[in-house]
């Protein structure tokens, strides 16, 4: 028996006006997840405790068994495991990201973020910036009295690590969340290493503004990379190990680190897919490739997440997210269980939004999402899709963290 969890996320919804009515998932073009899901355990689930804020990280925590009101410290921790930078006992990491703040020399305060992501900027100069940046002897003086240390990423997020860090009641605002508002008005606060760490920030922001990198990006049109910005803070933590709690070993196949990173610490292995890109087009064929790989090379447990709707429902853009869950529908799910039946491999599958992502707010959501579970040698027939009211019709499940018992139990 071979076991899958496929993660489609944030695809779950509430009824959409534009859909007369009806849900994305209800809406979309999705045979292959439905037919499943017309033969499978189809309920409901709590994957976010309602204490704790909805998010792929506290969802995804839960969803492989790790109960996020005790395992969840912050984003960043996760992130890191994933990509590859380990933490140490009393270690603190961020998130930090290359950002475009509002140019001129006047006070960081008055600044504004133009764009969380210094305007997509590609990989290459977001290394070489921040390569540059902690190398400055002004700023890595300031950064080594900190004991603040860089994880250059090929991308806008690159990871800080902050020995014997202090996080105790810190504060940071996800930049995303504060788009064209007064950055002094959301400054890092909560005890004196966040004020320190924003002074840092002011540094960097000084240091960054005229880097002939960025001169070259703004007389190209492009948005420049001229500040960092810290925030999804947490320590290192310990996740309970996989193949001790359900005596199954595998692995996770996803273009996002967070979700890498869980995994990593739980002790499955990541699968990186080239051409993965965690938004609308991604290789979703190289995803089903791994997959298979995986199985066939011996593992009895893998995941695959796309990560498209989520992108899709936080960008407004509802065409997107119902092409993303055609995708998932289309080349992920349809493919993967025509080649496991093609090849005689019985096989269980649990399919689930890790959470709701609202068109009408364009952020993530708490309610139960559906899952379903099928079992290609106990298909029963339930004449139901996957859908969140069919779902609410089905068992209901209080905590994401029953659902990996429930993929490896008795057949349903
Ligand atoms: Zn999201």
């Amino acid at each position: 028996m071979k076991y899958i969890l496929i993660i489609g996320d944030g695809m779950a919804d509430n009824p959409v006006p534009e859909l007369d009515g009806r849900t994305p998932l209800e809406a979309a073009d999705k045979p292959h997840i439905d037919a499943l899901a017309s033969q499978a355990l189809l309920g409901s689930v709590l994957t976010v405790p309602r204490q704790l804020p909805p998010g792929s990280d506290t969802a995804i925590l839960s969803i492989f068994g790790c109960d996020p009101t005790r395992y969840y410290t912050g984003r960043s921790p996760l992130e890191a495991a994933g990509s590859g930078v380990s933490l140490q006992p009393g270690d603190v990491s961020y998130r930090c990201n290359m950002v475009a703040l509002s140019d001129g020399d006047g006070p960081f305060e008055d600044k504004t973020i133009l764009s969380h992501s210094a305007g997509s900027i590609d990989g290459e100069t977001a290394i070489a910036l921040i390569t540059w940046l902690f190398d400055d002897p002004e700023f890595a003086a300031a950064a080594a009295g900190l004991h603040v240390r860089v994880s250059p990423q090929p991308s806008f997020r690159h990871i800080a690590v902050q020995a014997g860090g202090d996080a105790q009641g810190m504060a940071a605002e996800p930049p995303h969340n504060i788009l064209g508002r007064r950055i002094g008005d959301y400054a890092m606060h909560g005890n004196t290493n966040a004020e320190a760490l924003w002074q840092l920030m002011a540094l960097a922001n000084r240091r960054l503004e005229h880097h002939p990198l960025n001169d070259a990006r703004r007389a190209a049109g492009k948005l420049p990379a001229n500040g960092i910005w810290f925030w999804a803070e947490g320590t290192a933590v310990a996740l309970p190990n996989f193949v001790q709690t359900y005596g199954h070993s595998g692995s996770v196949i996803s273009a996002v680190p967070l979700v890498h990173g869980i995994g990593a610490l739980t002790g499955l292995k990541m699968v990186h897919v080239e051409g993965a890109t965690g938004e609308t087009e991604t290789n979703c064929e190289g995803k089903v490739q791994a997959a298979l790989d995986a199985l066939r090379g011996g593992d009895d447990f893998v995941c695959v997440h796309l990560e498209g709707p989520d992108e899709a429902s936080h960008n407004g853009n509802l065409a997107e997210k119902l092409l993303c869950i055609h995708y998932l529908d289309s080349r992920i799910v349809g493919p993967l269980t025509a080649a496991l039946e093609a090849e005689g491999t019985d096989f269980r599958m649990l399919i689930l939004s890790d959470h709701k992502t609202l068109m009408s707010t364009r952020t993530h959501d708490g309610d139960p999402v559906p899952f379903l579970i099928y079992d290609s040698t106990h298909p029963t027939p339930n004449g139901r899709r996957y859908t969140e009211a069919d779902g609410l019709k089905g068992p209901y499940v209080a905590a994401g963290t029953q659902l990996m018992g429930l993929l490896f139990g008795e057949p349903v």
